[in-house]
């Protein structure tokens, strides 16, 4: 990417925005079409909407996305609207045209494209549709535009559920009501938070549905939920949420610089992003799994897990007292348990302790669910990274002759990995970058 004076400034507002996948997703889009835009976060507090839009104006930023909890503020101070956000009253993309700001939402024909990619038509359709947010009314109003011939709502909080009904039963006339069940659905939809980073689900009664019924989640953090997982398991076509995000964003992308992704460029932002099989991290102690782990887990909005941490909440207590009281061999036991659980986790990036490899069950019950990545390094970065750490007993008071000694005698244990990537002059974001570029090479 070259800036330069002439460069276009783009972005998303949020609060927090830290952990926005926009940046990601768009920066990859300029970069693959060769374009003199850039994209960046921009933390905006509650109710500083009306500030963070007049810098756009005087800024000349060309476009932002707009982010909780902004999106309704948005709706209100945009000086023209189109039909999607006027009809679901809020706005996740604003376009500056010369000072004049237009509000428009891609949730909506994000949700309906990325249906469309799988081939699913929502015509005629009895569908349902589990929450009553902010997402729940951009689906809603996507699965309506585009001819659900019935839309039930269904939520835990009833009320929210027949407010949403009633408002779009006077745009959608007899099409639509708030429900208790999907009995008989062709089309279920979670727009729910549940199942984001749990192991909750907002439904599990499948044997309801119709049994040609497609079952989507819009949460694409973890990218089979565990909702769309037993959908899976009861026979029924599933759709992930990854989709609606790269579609919004690719909307998004076309009214700010006026290009429309190719569907090749669309299609390798999916190859990049719709990591079903999770990623696990090995290497020795120090060579900055969990770092990289970090930022390959926000490059791709999956879920990061320290495997080591996973390990101390299970037992409740640190590793050194672990090791204390069960012995190294106690503490590979726990962490063998530990790795089978984990293994069963779709769409995760998992960062194993240094000393994982040593078994070659871990490895084996890994790779059947994860792709499994080497992190190499050298010496002194491991003993950078590791200097005044006491949490690693096994490194304590080496001097470094012991940890180069060390090091060699894992060496035969990495063999078996997927891939390697070498981190000894790369900062994680490199090193994670590198491990994507990779992996996408693999499909
Ligand atoms: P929101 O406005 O806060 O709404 C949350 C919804 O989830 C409400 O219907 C709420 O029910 C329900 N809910 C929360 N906890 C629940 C529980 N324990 N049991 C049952 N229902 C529960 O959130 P939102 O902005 O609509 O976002 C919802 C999800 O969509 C998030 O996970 C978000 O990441 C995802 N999303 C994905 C995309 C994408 O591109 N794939 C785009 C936008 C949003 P009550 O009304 O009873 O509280």
């Amino acid at each position: 990417m070259n800036i330069n004076a002439k460069t276009v400034p783009l972005g998303v507002v949020g609060w927090p925005v830290s952990h926005s996948i926009s940046p990601e997703l768009h920066n990859r889009l300029i970069d693959a079409l060769g374009l003199n835009y850039f994209y960046s976060a921009y933390p905006v507090q509650p109710g500083a909407m009306p500030q963070a839009l007049d810098g756009m104006r005087a800024l000349g930023i060309r476009g932002l996305n707009v982010t909780v909890p902004h999106k309704e503020d948005a709706f209100r101070l945009c000086d023209r609207l189109d039909a999607y956000a006027a009809g679901i009253g809020a706005v996740n993309a604003v376009v500056n045209d010369n000072g004049r700001l237009w509000g428009y939402n891609t949730d909506a024909p994000g949700f309906i494209a990325c249906l469309r990619r799988e081939g699913v038509s929502v015509a005629g359709k009895r569908a349902a549709l589990l929450g009553a947010g902010g997402a729940a009314r951009a689906v809603a109003v996507g699965l309506l535009q585009n001819g659900a011939a019935e839309l039930r709502i269904i939520n835990r909080t009833r009320e929210r559920a027949e407010r949403l009904a009633s408002e779009l039963c006077a745009r959608f006339p007899g099409r639509v009501r708030a429900a208790s069940n999907a009995d008989g659905a062709e089309l279920l939809v979670n727009a729910t938070s549940v199942g984001m980073k749990s192991s909750e689900t907002p439904f599990s009664n499948y044997g309801c549905l119709s049994g040609d019924c497609v079952v989507c989640d819009i949460v694409y953090c973890p990218r089979e939920t565990v909702f769309l997982k037993g959908a899976r398991k009861a026979g029924l076509r599933t759709v992930g949420g990854i989709g609606m995000l790269i579609y919004q964003a690719a909307l998004a992308f076309e009214l700010f610089t006026g290009i429309a992704p190719d569907k090749e460029t669309v299609e390798e932002l999916f190859r990049r992003m719709e990591m079903k099989r999770s990623i696990a991290l090995t290497g020795f102690m120090g060579c900055g799994k969990s770092a990289v782990g970090r930022e390959l887990a926000q490059m791709c909005a999956a879920e990061f897990i320290d495997c080591d941490d996973y390990i101390v909440k299970k037992a409740g207590m640190s590793i050194p007292e672990i090791f204390e009281k069960v012995g190294e061999e106690g503490f590979r036991d726990l962490e063998s348990r530990s790795i089978a659980e984990l293994s069963e986790k779709s769409g995760a990036v998992i960062a194993l302790g240094g000393g994982a490899v040593l078994r070659r069950e871990n490895i084996d019950s890994l790779r059947k669910g994860c792709r499994v990545v080497r992190i190499k390094t050298d010496v002194g970065k491991v003993l950078r990274n590791t200097a005044g750490d006491r949490s690693r007993p096994l490194l304590r008071d080496k001097t470094p002759e012991q940890v180069a000694e060390l090091m060699a005698a894992r060496e035969p244990y990495y063999q078996n990995c997927d891939l390697t990537v070498d981190a000894t002059h790369t900062l994680p974001r490199e090193t994670a970058a590198a491990i994507i570029d990779k992996i996408a090479e693999m499909y």
